[in-house]
């Protein structure tokens, strides 16, 4: 017997689930809590050099965990997504390199139009990001997923 799910058409259920994801989204500069609705909605520069795809739409890698968290495939599981890859560079440094390039640890960064946003969290994860350590660490791993820019 179908589902009651199988009869509500794929859009809509992806409506309601995004819908459901920014209800549990966490104010922004505070911890991820794994909503999932970023990758709903936008795909971050690692999926869209991974995917071929542009910025805007779900990302292929998004990945359920419970029944109201996800993760980054691409973290959890590359071997998945780029088998010939993982084989060449190593599992575990691919996770690290994807960990690291989706910012993974540094809180909610992801807002809607019009939602608070923390201006000091943005400033400080902006200046981060543009030390020398850090731009070399980005280019080490983007280097190691095939990425040039
Ligand atoms: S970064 Fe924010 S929107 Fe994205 S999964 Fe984490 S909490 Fe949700
Ligand atoms: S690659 Fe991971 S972090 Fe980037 S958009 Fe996809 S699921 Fe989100």
């Amino acid at each position: 017997m179908m589902e009651r799910a199988d009869l509500v058409p794929q859009e809509a259920r992806a409506d309601l689930v995004l819908q459901e994801a920014l209800k549990r989204k966490p104010k922004h500069g505070t911890p991820c809590n794994g909503c999932g609705a970023c990758c709903m909605v936008t795909r971050c520069g690692l999926a869209q050099h991974v995917f071929s795809l542009g910025e805007f739409g779900r990302c292929p890698a998004l990945t359920q965990t419970s029944a109201t968290t996800y993760g980054c495939g691409l973290v959890l599981d590359p071997r998945k997504y780029v088998p010939a890859r993982a084989a060449s560079k190593g599992v575990a440094a691919l996770r690290q390199a994807a960990a690291f390039l989706i910012g993974s640890g540094n809180g909610c960064d992801a807002g809607r139009a019009g939602e608070w946003r923390d201006k000091a969290y943005a400033a400080a994860l902006e200046a981060r990001g543009r030390s020398a350590e850090n731009v070399k660490a980005r280019r080490r791993a983007k280097l190691l997923w095939g990425a040039s820019k």
